[in-house]
């Protein structure tokens, strides 16, 4: 290990997940700080930026979003290759979502291997009298994959920079360990 460790990272994060679950409402959220009622896959652009400070280190996360083509079974390796991290979302309102989200993992180990860091994020958690998926179902799954589990709403702006910060957090640790 080198005796100085690096302060700065450069780092892709793809986001995947079932339509309508909210993908595109956590970036604009996280990025922008706003939220809209209406399905944004088809208006949002597919990439943005967004720096992240982790303790004293400074982490320039480049954001893929799938812009709605999940629904046309459109996303392929080109999307996942070189990525990061992966940010898996769910809605927990949609026990159908969550069962997707098995099917992302198996998926991305497939084509990435170990060389990507998985956040599992239920999202909708202002909707929690609807919850179909629990916080304890989706936790022992995530941990069984070796996986982060988080909860975010991103119509009232909870959990989501906690959740890009724990993702970014696991990718300095991942780049720290592969490049030592
Ligand atoms: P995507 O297809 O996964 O990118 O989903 P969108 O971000 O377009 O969101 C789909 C719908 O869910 C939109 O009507 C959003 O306003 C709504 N939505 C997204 N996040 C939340 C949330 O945290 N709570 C609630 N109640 N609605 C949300």
């Amino acid at each position: 290990m080198s005796s100085v460790e690096r302060k700065e990272f450069k780092f892709k994060v793809v986001l995947l997940g079932e339509g309508c679950v909210g993908k595109s409402s956590l970036v604009l959220r996280f990025v922008e700080n706003k939220f809209s009622t209406r399905h944004l896959s088809t208006i949002q652009a597919s990439f943005q930026n967004k720096t992240v400070q982790v303790d004293d280190c400074k982490a320039e996360l480049h954001i893929w979003d799938t812009a709605g083509q999940e629904k046309y079974h459109a996303l392929g390796p080109i999307y996942y290759r070189g990525s990061n991290g992966v940010l898996l979302v769910f809605d927990i309102t949609d026990q159908r979502s969550f069962q997707k989200v098995k099917n992302w993992v198996l998926e991305i180990k497939t084509c990435l291997g170990k060389t990507t860091e998985i956040l599992i994020v239920g999202n909708k958690i202002d909707l929690d009298d609807e919850r179909q998926v629990s916080r304890q179902e989706a936790e022992a799954y995530a941990e069984s994959e070796g996986a982060l589990y988080m909860e975010t709403s991103a119509q009232e702006n909870r959990g989501i920079s906690e959740a890009f910060e724990a993702l970014t957090e696991k990718m300095i640790q991942h780049s720290r360990t592969t490049t030592s």
